[in-house]
């Protein structure tokens, strides 16, 4: 039978788990032709189904994924329940293969925006997701196991509200591009609410307009990098303009001065506040507007890329009553994330917390966050004396920038609070320096310190365009020599250089960039007896450095190889972040 041998075959896909499988030029081929005779019927609708996975197989090949024919493919029923039946029909996606976290899914569409969502939350869930195509009438016919006994559905409590509130708006806007034909026909208050509402789908941090000579770019930063949207004419920009100076309360005449304002809007109940700042230029104002996602999701710290030691440690910190925990990187390397993700975690009913910052970036609720006001004298120094009066508990405060609020704050942490900040430094080690040089004295920084964390974010491979590919010699040895190099380090680290690694080619999903998402490469510096009492004798960053190895430390280059050799970004990547310089 046909079906035995694409069975076969769709098995022998399967064993070569997160193997590129190449799509064939001729999907069904009957291997042998003894079946009983057919009506013309069913012949033509398998002539029909045919061609679909012909033209499934060539598309597939046109965006550079792996295509699977997907209604001959036996199927786990465990992985049904992995996604609701219901919205796996309507995205048209289904599971199946499971290897521990590593899920491969067929797709129809790999742009639906269905689709991506239901992808997004697997990866929510911690699984890596690996993206096939496959025709929609081989994903209709497989998705009948839904309807058959092996599938008894799990009942399960789950609010679909938020869902339907998305598509709400989702419906609004089909997609970016017919936003750019509809904006003259717009009122200039609706113009701003779909492109701020734009910027939320795509989960853009901010939105850029830069009026050039003719008529003004329109981009959206994602995931840390600008993506051109659309350009929009010189008149409409001018209304789109008044309205967020109009909703920021800033000044409509003046056009020649820089400013900043604040508004905020709803998207079905939600808040979303808007930090703008305005620049005049050669050809016009231009806007930058930072998107305040208030109830934006707080990832864990595994999601955000911490593993082994480095998790480890963090976990532990988070049950020490008073220390100074330290986060360090440029602008760009998810220090806030980092911050928030520290802050909601200390934060309890016993605890008091409260937060100095320059500006509130997410609304915490049980927090009482304070803005620092600089032409008032509320600056970090003065804000941070005025919070320790308040008898708290947990203390954060956006940045440590001078020695006022450099010895502050080592006397919050010395006296009982666990205080946290952000510093501008390239390392975890170069943390300590920089406090000194700063003039806070050895005698303070050592007993304060209790955690210095650095990190920067590395883009992860596009799940919609990734597969695996089979690395070359040379490749694999340059990455033994970095992995052995980590393993002298750290003896118990158990990683081999894999066959094949992921590469994404760049498709419409991640704007042919290959990449999707960020993951961030960290190094965390334990400050222990031994560091403290090498900062008391005035020791060297080298001398810092070898001993925090000697514990483990891993550097957040190490970090990254480990990332790499896990298949979730390219050492290009690493390389990109890790020679950033502050
Ligand atoms: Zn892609």
């Amino acid at each position: 039978m046909d079906d035995n041998t694409q069975n076969n075959q769709g098995s022998q896909q399967i064993a070569q788990q997160g193997q590129a499988i190449k799509a064939p030029s001729a999907p069904s081929e009957p291997v042998h032709q003894t079946q009983p005779t057919v009506s013309p019927e069913e012949k033509l609708a398998k002539i029909n189904r045919e061609a679909k996975e012909k033209a499934a197989a060539q598309r597939a090949r046109e965006l550079g994924m792996s295509y699977i024919n997907i209604g001959t493919t036996p199927i786990n029923p465990d992985l049904l329940h992995m996604v609701d039946p219901q919205i796996a029909q309507k995205a048209l996606i289904l599971p199946f293969y499971k290897l521990g976290k590593k899920v491969r899914v067929a797709v129809a569409d790999p742009q639906n925006p269905e689709t991506l969502k239901v992808i997004e939350q697997l990866k929510q869930q911690g699984y890596a997701i690996n993206v096939n195509l496959s025709s929609d009438d081989g994903l209709r016919e497989a998705m009948k196991l839904y309807e058959s006994e092996q599938y008894v559905v799990k009942k399960e409590i789950e609010t679909k509200l938020d869902e339907e509130k998305i598509k709400a708006y989702e419906k609004e806007i089909q997609d970016l591009q017919s936003l750019e034909t509809k904006l003259p026909t717009l009122t200039s208050e609706e113009a701003v609410y779909l492109i701020n509402i734009g910027a939320l789908k795509t989960g853009a941090s901010d939105i850029h307009f830069e009026p050039e000579e003719e008529d003004v770019e329109m981009r959206f930063r994602i995931d840390g990098l600008l993506h051109s949207i659309f350009r929009i004419d010189k008149t409409t920009f001018t209304n789109i303009a008044n309205q967020i100076k109009y909703q920021c309360k800033m000044k409509l005449n003046i056009t020649n001065e820089p400013q900043d304002g604040r508004y905020s809007f709803l998207v079905n109940e939600r808040k979303v506040d808007l930090r703008v700042s305005v620049l005049p230029t050669q050809f016009g104002e231009t806007f930058v507007c930072r998107l305040l996602d208030s109830q934006r999701h707080v990832a864990s710290f595994e999601d955000m890329g911490f593993t082994g030691k480095a998790l480890a440690h963090t976990r532990q910190m988070l049950n020490i009553k008073h220390g100074m925990i330290l986060i360090t990187g440029p602008t760009g390397s998810g220090k806030t994330t980092t911050l928030y993700q520290l802050l909601e975690k200390f934060s309890n009913e016993s605890n008091k917390t409260i937060t100095l910052e320059d500006p509130i970036e997410y609304h915490l609720k049980g927090i009482s966050q304070s803005q620092i006001n600089e032409k008032r004298g509320y600056d970090f120094a003065n804000g941070l004396r005025a919070i320790l009066r308040q008898d708290p508990d947990v203390v954060m405060i956006g940045e440590i920038r001078d020695l006022d609020t450099a010895e502050t704050a080592a006397q919050a942490a010395l006296t009982g609070h666990v205080l946290l900040s952000t510093l501008h430094t390239n390392s975890a080690i170069e943390a300590i320096p920089r406090l000194i040089n700063i003039g806070l004295p050895p005698f303070m920084v050592a007993p304060a310190l209790d955690t210095i964390i650095a990190q920067r974010l590395v883009r992860k491979f596009c799940p919609a365009c990734s597969y695996s590919e089979k690395i070359s010699a040379a490749k694999k040895e340059e990455l033994q020599k970095k992995l052995d190099l980590i393993k002298n380090m750290q003896p118990s680290l158990e990683l081999e250089i894999p066959d094949e690694l992921p590469t994404a080619p760049g498709c419409p999903v991640c704007s042919h960039t290959g990449y999707k998402g960020r993951i961030a490469v960290v190094e965390v510096l334990d400050v222990d007896n031994e560091i403290k009492r090498l900062i008391l004798e005035k020791a060297s960053s080298t001398k810092l450095i070898e001993a925090a190895r000697k514990k483990g430390m891993m550097t957040m280059y190490e970090d990254g190889v480990i990332k790499v050799i896990q298949g979730l970004t390219s050492l290009a990547e690493v390389h990109r972040v890790t020679a950033i310089s502050v």
